[in-house]
């Protein structure tokens, strides 16, 4: 097929293709006081340091010799540049084999804004350890895989398998702090899920990448590529990486914007024959993962933790913020909502319990919120006369917003209030 590349523009604008290219240097280990870093030097719009960071106990889980995760954390960066990878190091045989023939030509068939690259390496043979580990956020996906995962095997489980041997706090742009407010919420991250994972009798292993210091790029478009590599990098002892589905298999679609919808195809590609990558929970809906949740002990049940004020896993629920609303409006659809009173402030719910009703039924455009405005309305929960009426009552303001916006605007800005 005809290879789109990034047109030159500048001084020189217009003239021609370039042959933009990116470089990633031989991955070096470098020990600092209570961690190892892996690190490549990466020539990408100047030369920076990329670099994977994991506690010094964890450094034999490191697959030093390879850039495999460096490159799937640049790939999206290629492909919007324009920018064929050359690396200094090799790549597994099999990675960079479907990497070239399969992925990136499906990518840049279909998404326009892609361009066709090529991935330039070595390739070596496979390595993979043979633990099995999920990343672990505390929110609904993750709890699920966790709960349906974590345990001894028992005679004849098909499971067997697939037994969590540890969980996973991955670090590469998931929060939207800076500099050292991002460290210290990581530290906390991490210290929190230690303890949670330590309960159940599982291994913890913390992972960080600074990729998101070097590009920032919203995290829906490059999440799974970058909690893939994340689990690739510590290869060396991980066999199995179980990745928390965010959306159903069945709305898969490949979009530029938002990379949690084609996950699916990243999860059979991004992987080599000792490394594997299984989706978990991809059949079920999130309302479907609530209920599911809802029949697990309170040990699970208390875990559940899906706030946006305070997105550490281990800290309560705000119980107010549009996650929290979203997950306890689900649970009480589904009539269960008491049963996660460890895990939500219950009364600040109940106390404001019309009010968020009618402003969720409004916002309803969000998947995951239709799904628990539809259990609600299922039980008859959002007929209320006084849901209704303020339903009407924030219908008919957002109408007198709407129509004057301009003039609100106005005198906003006139107070000085923006
Ligand atoms: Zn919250």
């Amino acid at each position: 097929m005809e290879r789109k590349r990034a047109f030159v523009t500048g001084g020189e604008r217009g003239i021609g293709m370039t042959d933009k290219q990116i470089r990633l240097g031989r991955p070096v280990l470098e020990a600092r006081k209570d961690s190892v870093r892996l690190t490549s030097d990466l020539q990408m719009d100047g030369l920076k340091k990329l670099y994977f960071e994991v506690a010094s106990d964890k450094k034999d889980y490191l697959a030093s010799d390879r850039l495999d995760a460096f490159v799937i954390m640049v790939l999206r960066q290629a492909l919007l540049t324009g920018s064929d990878i050359y690396c200094d190091a090799p790549v597994t045989s099999d990675l960079l084999y479907m990497l070239n023939e399969s992925l990136i030509p499906t990518l840049v068939r279909t998404i326009d804004r892609f361009h066709d690259v090529k991935v330039h390496a070595e390739p070596c043979a496979p390595c993979g350890g043979k633990e099995v580990i999920t990343g672990y956020s505390g929110g609904v996906d993750s709890l699920y895989t966790l709960s349906r995962h974590h345990g001894k095997s028992t005679e004849g489980d098909e499971k067997a398998n697939l037994k969590l041997d540890g969980v996973a706090c991955f670090d590469a742009g998931v929060y939207e702090e800076t500099g050292e407010a991002r460290t210290r919420m990581y530290e906390t991250a991490l210290s929190q899920t230690q303890k949670i994972a330590s309960d159940l009798g599982l291994d913890c292993i913390g992972v960080r990448c600074n990729i998101q210091d070097i590009v920032d790029e919203h995290y829906l478009s490059v999440g799974s590529y970058r909690l893939i590599a994340c689990a690739m990098v510590i290869s060396k002892r991980v066999g199995t990486f179980l990745l928390s589905g965010a959306y159903e298999f069945s709305t898969f679609s490949i979009d530029v914007d938002n990379s949690f919808y084609y996950e699916l195809l990243l999860a059979d590609i991004l992987t080599t024959k000792t490394f594997r990558v299984y989706i978990t929970g991809g059949v079920q809906k999130r309302i479907e993962k609530i209920a599911y949740l809802a029949k697990q002990g309170p040990e699970i049940r208390r875990l559940l933790h899906v706030c946006v004020h305070d997105p550490l896993p281990g800290s309560r629920n705000c119980g107010v913020c549009s996650k929290c609303i979203r997950t306890e409006l689900a649970m009480e659809g589904l009539g269960v909502l008491d049963l996660f009173s460890e895990a939500f402030p219950l009364d600040v719910y109940r106390q404001h319990h019309d009010e968020i009703v009618a402003k969720a039924n409004m916002a309803s455009r969000n998947q995951h919120m239709a799904e628990a405005i539809g259990a609600m309305k299922e039980r008859g929960f959002v007929n209320s006369e006084s849901i209704e009426r303020k339903i009407r009552g924030g219908k008919a303001a957002s109408a007198v917003i709407n129509a004057h916006k301009e003039e609100l605007l106005k005198k906003i800005k006139e107070k000085g209030l923006i």
